[in-house]
């Protein structure tokens, strides 16, 4: 199976019904792009920079050690475009482990990923500049993890034009990147006006927004059987967002579990995703899949799944 596979390496990913549908790799280090590209991927849709800063005891990486990372990135994948996501630390992803002591009762409620970094605003700039510079240097876009507010996204993209400023400043040269938010909190999918408003882009981040709509920490093992990727509150908000999206010609691609899961690329293909990013490993069993699918085709059925008291079976899951 494995070897079959292998030979769709190089195959374009094509629906039967001629859409072109955009395979591309979840990453945590930039030395990940070798196999990335080796699967096949047309680029890397997630690039979850907080391992770059993760077990070194709370040191942070400064700017120049992150621009070289971010740089060693984008040329790893050889001119094809690179979303790379601002730290992410907090819950699942802690910084370093002594500080997990001060724990908070729920830590993925918390002060993490975004809230984080905009209480560390010259932390969130550093990391800004370390990106735009490596922009130079390749296709790079710039992803916001767990954003929720309309107050965030202002000062978010504010701090970005900040950190432009000060590499313009310091004569320094930099790359344009477009900025996208990822939809990981229900209240993010319920107010797509304004983050359509706001950014270039929407990635949706369904292990977070799985956790997030059902209340369940995706980390406690004695709730796991209650993670319903299938739940219909899930998929609605995963449909609206790709269609709003879709209404509005922006880009939204999925980089959660569920797009390297073989078992929803059809129901996604048939809500309208032609983006789906996921860890290297899965991308030619999906390819598999969108090869023998026919996505106009695939429409109707996927709205009745999502529409379905119980759409894990419906969809035959
Ligand atoms: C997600 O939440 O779906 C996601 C891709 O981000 P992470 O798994 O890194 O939280
Ligand atoms: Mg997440």
């Amino acid at each position: 199976e494995r070897s079959r596979l292998n030979r769709l390496r190089h195959t374009p990913a094509v629906t039967l019904d001629g859409q072109k549908i955009e395979l591309v790799a979840n990453i945590e280090l930039p030395e990940d792009a070798a196999a990335a590209l080796k699967a096949g991927a047309v680029g890397v849709g997630l690039f979850r920079s907080e391992f770059l800063f993760m077990g070194r005891g709370g040191d942070m990486p400064d700017e120049e050690e992150q621009f070289q990372a971010y740089k060693r990135a984008v040329e790893g994948m050889q001119g094809l475009p690179v979303t790379i996501r601002t730290l992410d630390v907090g819950a699942d992803k802690p910084l370093d482990d002594a500080r997990r002591d001060e724990a908070h009762v729920n830590p993925a409620l918390g002060l993490r990923a975004i809230r984080w970094s905009l209480s560390e605003p010259e932390m969130f700039r550093t990391q800004i500049r370390a990106i735009l510079r490596a922009a130079a240097f390749g296709k790079i876009r710039l992803l916001i993890p767990m954003i929720a507010h309309a107050s965030e996204i202002r000062q978010t993209l504010s701090l970005i034009d900040f950190a432009r400023a000060e590499l313009d400043n310091r004569g320094v040269a930099y790359g344009p990147a477009e900025v996208g938010a990822m939809i990981e909190i229900p209240a993010a999918a319920l107010s797509l006006r304004t983050f359509l408003k706001y950014f270039d882009f929407l990635s949706i981040g369904t292990n977070d927004l799985i956790q997030y709509t059902l209340a369940i920490d995706r980390s406690d093992e004695s709730v796991a059987h209650l993670y319903d990727p299938c739940h219909p509150a899930v998929l609605r908000l995963v449909a609206d967002t790709i269609a709003e999206c879709r209404r509005q010609n922006k880009g939204v691609s999925v980089c959660g579990e569920m797009a390297g899961d073989i078992q929803f690329t059809r129901l996604l293909l048939g809500l309208g995703l032609r983006s789906f990013s996921m860890h290297p490993a899965q991308i030619l069993a999906v390819k598999q899949e969108v090869l023998r699918a026919d996505a106009s085709r695939l429409e109707t059925w996927a709205r009745e799944v999502v529409d379905s008291e119980d759409p894990a079976q419906a969809l035959g899951a």
